[in-house]
């Protein structure tokens, strides 16, 4: 055989450029469910679900072609990871090259070509064109600047891409970004009634996956009651239309908000369909630009939608291949706090926590600013150790490929990079949760308290944070306003200090992972 072409779970495609000289007489196509890929971490029964189900509707297609398919399904091959799959398959069909277009995983793209090599076959890797900014463009824009900043490299991707530009190549609505006009709250009225988001209903492939996924990992954490994710280009189109519709418009006024038992608000959920390559972001991006054009949505909204595709999706994957492998390393803060039990679902009063993570384990989803200003922050307060969150980060999500995820753990959301990604850490405390949601209205805690039996966790936390960091942060022109706050709580330091060190003894009993 001249040539074995993978295809990974997340690179479902047909436009890929795996396909461009993809011949049937001479080529085989191959795919592999294995265990070690939802087990490398312990992932959300969602999250297998989703790669699975997403897997087999498209060999569907790729056979519909003619084109010859080796696929391997879980429980009926004896490989546990996608590397001895392989290399079996390799030595095989004796394949001379190993074709697949560049793994979302540098773990992954490491094992793959050390599989192919060992049995003798050639590796090729393609690149991915489902991103607007390959790797080598994003190093070239990265070389000489000592940090890279997000809001730079949008203006260049908007410029390169001439979108939501003038004729005079200015930034349509007469400015970059409307961030300011992005952090509206619900106030104590809430959202009202919300538009339901459209849900595909599992058809009998995606509920055999369903089934097999309990079968073969009934301890993972997660349910997959509620499973309705969009699982072929033409579900991912639907969802898409969907939004522009029905929740764009409100998306840039109420994209920092959050809301008890409220998990999608106006938000997109296209997140996985992105990632699984079912939908394209050119796509995505020109709807929203469309619905600007027709006045179906204002520019706050669709400027601050194409700055999360545009901008952030694209930067953090530019900075992830950049800094691999050593980012995965990076502990700058030296935390080392074990992850509470409670994030993968056990008991805990503060009800911020118990919402955000309860929506994760039911759905497999959480919006940016749960996942940044509350789950993010809290593990950042408490100190705990940055590869602890980040694999249950890329344990828990539908959308988890480690490309996005790492650098919006480690670097936006840890500062474990000590801050070439992002100019401060993300620490608030109580005060931030209080003001964007209605979660303190229904805790035990007072957010205002840093010490006492009611003291927010998060506020005595965050008063530590800033007092064990100071050396770091006080002189920082970036950060030193914020810690000058500090000297205004010198009464009650020591207070908070071991308030701050009983919750960190607390926590960290009967913190362990769960399979
Ligand atoms: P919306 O809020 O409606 O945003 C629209 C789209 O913008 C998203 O679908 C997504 O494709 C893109 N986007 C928005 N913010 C980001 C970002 N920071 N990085 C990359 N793309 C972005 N996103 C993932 O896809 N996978 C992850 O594993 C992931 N882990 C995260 C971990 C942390 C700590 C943080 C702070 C963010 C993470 N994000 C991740 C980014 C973001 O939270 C999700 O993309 C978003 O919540 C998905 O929901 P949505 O589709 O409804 O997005
Ligand atoms: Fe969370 Fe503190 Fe508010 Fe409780 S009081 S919901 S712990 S921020």
């Amino acid at each position: 055989m001249r040539r074995l072409c993978v295809v990974l779970g997340d690179q479902l495609d047909l436009d890929s450029a795996l396909f461009d000289d993809f011949d049937p007489a001479q080529d085989c196509l191959w795919m592999a469910e294995v265990s070690s890929e939802a087990q490398h971490v312990p992932s959300h029964k969602a999250r297998i679900a989703i790669f699975l189900a997403a897997m087999r509707h498209f060999s569907v297609v790729l056979r519909q072609r003619g084109w010859p398919l080796e696929y391997l399904r879980l429980g009926e091959h004896p490989h546990e990871t996608l590397s001895q799959a392989l290399n079996a398959s390799v030595s095989r069909l004796a394949a001379q090259q190993v074709c697949c277009v560049q793994p979302g995983e540098w773990r992954l793209c490491a094992a793959l070509r050390a599989a192919a090599e060992q049995a003798g076959a050639r590796w090729i890797d393609y690149p991915d064109r489902h991103f607007l900014c390959q790797p080598d463009e994003f190093a070239d824009w990265a070389r000489g600047r000592k940090q890279l900043r997000m809001e730079h490299f949008y203006h260049y991707m908007r410029k390169r891409y001439r979108i939501l530009l003038d004729e005079q190549g200015q930034p349509v609505g007469g400015a970059w970004n409307f961030d300011a006009r992005n952090r509206g709250s619900f106030a104590r009225q809430g959202p009202g009634m919300l538009p339901a988001p459209c849900a595909f209903q599992p058809d009998a492939p995606t509920r055999e996956v369903l089934q097999a996924v309990e079968r073969h990992f009934p301890h993972h954490p997660g349910s997959l009651e509620a499973f309705d994710w969009p699982l072929t280009p033409a579900q991912a189109e639907q969802a898409l239309e969907d939004f522009i519709e029905q929740r764009l418009p409100a998306f840039g006024q109420y994209q920092d908000a959050m809301w008890s038992g409220e998990p999608w608000l106006y938000h997109a959920r296209l997140s996985a369909a992105l990632n699984l390559k079912l939908i394209h972001p050119r796509r995505v991006i020109e709807a929203a630009v469309d619905a600007l054009q027709s006045r179906q949505a204002p520019i706050e909204a669709v400027e601050g939608f194409v700055r999360q595709v545009l901008g952030w999706r694209e930067f953090v994957r530019g900075v992830y291949w950049l800094r691999m492998p050593q980012f995965a390393e990076q502990n700058i803060l030296a935390h080392g706090q074990p992850l509470p039990w409670l994030y993968w679902g056990g008991d805990t009063d503060m009800h911020c926590l118990s919402e955000c993570v309860g929506q994760t384990m039911s759905y497999g989803y959480a919006h940016h600013i749960q996942r940044l200003m509350v789950l993010g922050n809290f593990a950042l307060l408490l100190g705990v150790r940055p590869e602890a969150i980040h694999r249950w980060f890329l344990a828990v999500y539908v959308d988890a490929v480690e490309w996005v995820e790492l650098p919006n753990v480690l670097g936006m959301s840890q500062y474990a990079d000590g801050g070439h990604m992002v100019s401060k850490p993300y620490v608030a405390s109580g005060a931030y949760v209080k003001r964007m949601s209605n979660y303190c209205q229904h805790c035990r805690f007072d957010p205002a308290l840093a010490v006492g039996e009611k003291a927010c966790p998060f506020t005595t936390l965050y008063w530590d944070f800033l007092d064990r960091h100071q050396q770091r942060f006080a002189q920082h022109p970036r950060t030193a306003l914020q810690w000058r706050a500090l000297s205004g709580k010198q009464a009650q330091l020591q207070a908070i200090r071991e308030q701050a060190e009983r919750w960190r003894r607390r926590l960290a009993e009967g913190a362990r992972e769960p399979c």
